[in-house]
């Protein structure tokens, strides 16, 4: 059924900033402090740790931004351990509960957790000691509160003798169709509140944008919620986009080789075909490298993930179904061998590198058909998720249409990242998280500022509009490096037999540098003034993506309502833009006849159908 947020007004507190919350004169601290010594190993707190603590333990909502890694886990563990009682944590993964159960009991914490798949007489038995409170925590994944009746009479009795001390929602996020790992039963976490209201409820995540915090916030029932953040800036991460080529295996090798020999990373890729085969040819550049993705038995892929975290194993090629739960401190570098499906994705695959605080690599290699590649996969819903939104939930997911838009939303924020060559990366990507970051505390740890020495902004609206033009005069059937090859003069067969319909506009765009023009085109689709529809375009299956016009939005570009304004590097060299007035286009449309345009070398852009079989 259709998801309708019902909107409740909500108090939100900024924890982050409020000293009190620091204090070390709770009546708990002492017992907190020594349980994180003895029973947990920690000489110290993190940062926001004791706080979120202390949140919750006063019995308000809390809310929690913290990045991954940060140490989430020990802000319920703690608590639960101090309080009488049972917590309930939901948490949606089996395999990440069972992990933290592990290391609960090795720690000499009684656990336990529900989930579907569970045999019923494991269930049943599992319940009947809860009800004795033979458990500090019991986990369950989000499914098993939506369905089990059993679960929830359980609860109420804890409830009713006050034995129900905390609900924690792990992974937050999950609640959201804004999120990138969004879970249907997330959302009917809210009967916790409803039924609960007096049980303090703990949220956390390490993905959040405004409007992610808002529809957890809202889904869950918080009310007057203190919110802790943090900054999600990772200092010692450095951050590159290259150009995906046709050897870039051979680059990645080579980056290795010169960079990180021997070092331990990750190579995200696409496709499961794709892992295996980055993961051969680096085998015969001599690396130890070993691929694991979604269809590996799972005892082979436990296999693999044991090998790397004992360092047998170098490199490892994986999709995003690789990283959850991972924990290894001395991961030197994150390659993305394809284009991320989001930026939040992104931002928490590069986040495994560097724990340990030492410098890192996190290096993109992009090139635009792998966008065509990765959005038409994303249509199909063939897509390999990540464990968190995995599960029963893939086939909704490529069904429904506002999903499906919210991804599509998603993907194109991620191609205006790698085509931005200016801002810089740790700006763009704490942007996106709503925060506020001075790009000179970056000191040239990211490509953009390394090489950007000072930029201009420039009016392109005219530049704009003639593209714009384009697409229309061209009916609508070109894709968009056809569009910037015929804007930029070149003289295919193809262009050639359909020059007459592009009026003057062909090669009227010839004095741009290449990277110029197509981020003026790529600005006008992530600002929705075109859009990208992506057509199966032949009995092969091969599919190719045509742009259409926005009227709604483009009239006023024309009616002068908009301007564009854009940053170009101020490097002579790179930048034709700083003396380009718009030339009206050779024979334009006024003047009524078509002078034949000089052509300079035709410029070689990618091609965009793919065979995607
Ligand atoms: P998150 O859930 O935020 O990604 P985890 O809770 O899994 O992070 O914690 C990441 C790692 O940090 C774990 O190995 C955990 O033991 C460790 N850790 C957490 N808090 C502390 C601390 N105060 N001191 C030292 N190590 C800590
Ligand atoms: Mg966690
Ligand atoms: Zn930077």
């Amino acid at each position: 059924e259709p998801y309708i947020p019902k909107l409740i007004e909500v108090n939100y507190i900024e924890g982050s900033s409020d000293k009190k919350w620091s204090s070390g004169n709770f009546p708990w601290t002492k017992k907190l402090e020594a349980n994180n010594k003895k029973v947990f190993g920690n000489h110290s707190f993190r940062p926001n740790q004791r706080e979120v603590i202390n949140a919750t333990m006063s019995g308000y909502d809390v809310f929690v931004l913290m990045p991954t890694g940060g140490g989430k886990s020990l802000t319920y563990q703690l608590p639960a351990l101090i309080s009488p009682g049972i917590t309930l944590v939901i948490s949606p993964l089996v395999s990440l509960i069972q992990d933290q159960i592990m290391h609960l009991l090795q720690a000499n914490i009684p656990a336990a957790y529900l989930s579907a798949s569970m045999e019923w007489n494991e269930q049943q038995e599992i319940l009947r000691e809860l009800s004795s409170c033979k458990y500090k925590l019991l986990y369950a994944t989000p499914e098993k509160v939506a369905k089990s009746d059993v679960l929830m009479r359980n609860l109420d009795n804890l409830h009713a003798r006050e034995l129900l001390s905390r609900i924690v929602i792990d992974e937050a996020h999950c609640v959201s169709q804004w999120g990138h790992d969004f879970r249907p039963d997330y959302q009917g976490l809210g009967i916790l509140k409803q039924k609960f209201p007096n049980t303090p409820v703990l949220a956390l995540t390490a993905t959040a944008t405004a409007s992610v915090k808002e529809d957890v916030v809202q889904a869950l029932g918080l009310v007057n919620c203190i919110i802790f953040r943090q900054s999600f800036n990772r200092p010692n991460l450095w951050y590159s986009v290259l150009p995906k080529t046709r050897k870039c295996l051979d680059d990645i090798d080579k980056f290795i080789r010169e960079n990180h020999f021997d070092e331990c990373g990750i190579i995200y890729c696409l496709s499961r075909l794709d892992c295996e085969k980055v993961a051969e040819r680096l085998q015969e550049c001599g690396h130890k490298a070993a691929f694991y993705h979604g269809s590996m038995d799972p005892a082979r892929r436990a296999f693999v993930q044991k090998q790397w975290s004992k360092d047998e194993i170098n490199i490892i090629c994986a999709t995003v179904a690789f990283g959850m739960g991972i924990n290894k401190p001395d991961v030197r570098f994150v390659i993305h061998h394809s284009l991320p499906k989001s930026i939040e994705g992104y931002h928490q695959e590069c986040g495994r590198a560097g724990r340990d605080g030492q410098r890192s690599s996190c290096v993109l290699y992009y090139s635009y058909s792998d966008y065509i590649r990765v959005k038409h996969m994303i249509t199909q819903g063939v897509v390999e998720q990540s464990p968190l939104a995995s599960g029963q939930n893939r086939s909704n997911m490529a069904s429904s249409g506002r999903i499906l838009e919210t991804n599509t939303e998603n993907l194109l924020r991620m191609v205006s990242y790698c085509e931005n060559d200016v801002d810089c990366r740790r700006l763009l990507q704490l942007v996106h998280f709503g925060e506020k970051f001075d790009s000179a505390h970056c000191k040239k740890t990211c490509d953009n500022c390394l090489k950007i020495k000072s930029f201009v902004e420039k009016d392109v609206t005219e530049i704009a509009k003639q593209l714009v033009e384009l697409v229309k005069l061209t009916r609508e059937q070109f894709s968009s490096s056809h569009i910037l090859e015929v804007y930029r003069g070149s003289l295919s067969q193809y262009v050639k037999k359909h020059r007459h319909e592009t009026l003057g506009l062909h090669a009227a765009g010839k004095h741009l540098a290449k990277g110029e023009a197509s981020r003026i085109l790529r600005h006008l689709v992530t600002e929705d003034f075109l859009m990208e529809d992506v057509k199966k375009s032949d009995i092969y299956g091969s599919v190719s993506s045509v742009l259409k016009v926005n009227e709604s939005k483009v009239y006023k570009l024309f009616s002068g309502g908009q301007k564009i304004i854009l940053r170009f590097p101020s490097s002579a060299k790179s930048s034709k833009l700083s003396n380009f007035e718009a030339t009206p286009a050779k024979g334009s449309l006024t003047s009524g006849k078509l002078s034949p345009p000089r052509i300079e070398t035709p410029a070689h852009l990618p091609e965009v159908d793919l065979n995607l079989s």
